[in-house]
């Protein structure tokens, strides 16, 4: 039996602080495999209100989780999340799509089923796997060979994150970029407080604050530091 054990970097951080697109882009650079968690939580509550839940609670989403979890993926190839052949990106991307995922993120019986699958995709990569979220590094992967938390400024993440759902076509045209402030504001405050799996620094983790700094910029940063630690495989 193979004793090979794929190495981890886990990317955690607040909405908008660049997680998505640096973690894959690095992630293309080394070759190694890319898995953004967040869409997990959206796809769940994105399912979950397809098979009739309204009120997302442990509950209401009992019932209906063995069959999400069973028909939920997520595509390697195009690092996108499915749902039983169907590719949900374009239903899960917008702000209402965050919001349901935050409220889902809360309960204990999804985290302990995507605690699951997060580390099963992980630890079935070939070389090594970088996995962003809020909780990589303290939970999912309170080992990983890498902890990296990102920051920015709040208006530079709500400027970034009009600017990614603009590109995305799932923009709200009567949305400002101060009403996005205000949305990330509410969601960072919701994810750092609940009793399970809060967003918080690890211990150990190394702080990069992206304000002033481009995807490139950040990407480099990151693989010097992989670099000094021997991780660069
Ligand atoms: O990263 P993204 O903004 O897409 O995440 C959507 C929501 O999913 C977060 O606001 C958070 O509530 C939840 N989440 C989480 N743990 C993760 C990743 C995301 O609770 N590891």
């Amino acid at each position: 039996m193979s004793t090979f054990k794929p190495k981890i970097i886990a990317i955690d951080g607040p909405a908008g602080s660049g997680k998505s697109v640096i973690s894959s882009k690095l992630a293309a650079v080394l070759g190694w495999r890319y898995v953004n968690t967040g869409e997990l939580y959206r796809a769940v509550a994105f399912i979950a209100k397809e098979l009739g839940v309204s009120e997302f609670s442990q509950q209401t989403l009992e019932p209906v989780l063995d069959e999400i979890i069973d028909g939920l993926y997520w595509n390697c190839d195009s690092n996108t999340v499915w749902y039983k052949n169907r590719d949900l990106s374009t239903h899960i991307k917008g702000t209402a799509a965050g919001q349901d995922a935050s409220k889902v993120s809360k309960l204990a019986v999804v985290r302990s089923r995507l605690l699951d699958v997060q580390r099963r995709l992980a630890l079935s990569a070939q070389k090594g796997a970088i996995l962003e979220g809020r909780d990589i590094g303290t939970v999912v992967f309170p080992d990983a060979d890498l902890k990296i938390f990102l920051y920015a400024s709040p208006q530079v993440r709500a400027t970034r994150r009009y600017h990614q759902l603009k590109s995305l076509s799932v923009l709200d045209p009567n949305i400002t970029i101060e009403q996005i402030e205000q949305d990330l504001k509410e969601r960072d405050e919701a994810d750092s407080k609940r009793t399970i799996a809060p967003m918080k620094k690890a211990e150990d983790c190394i702080e990069v604050d992206t304000s002033d700094l481009n995807i490139d910029e950040v990407v480099s940063k990151i693989i010097s530091i992989l670099e000094s630690k021997n991780l660069f495989v």
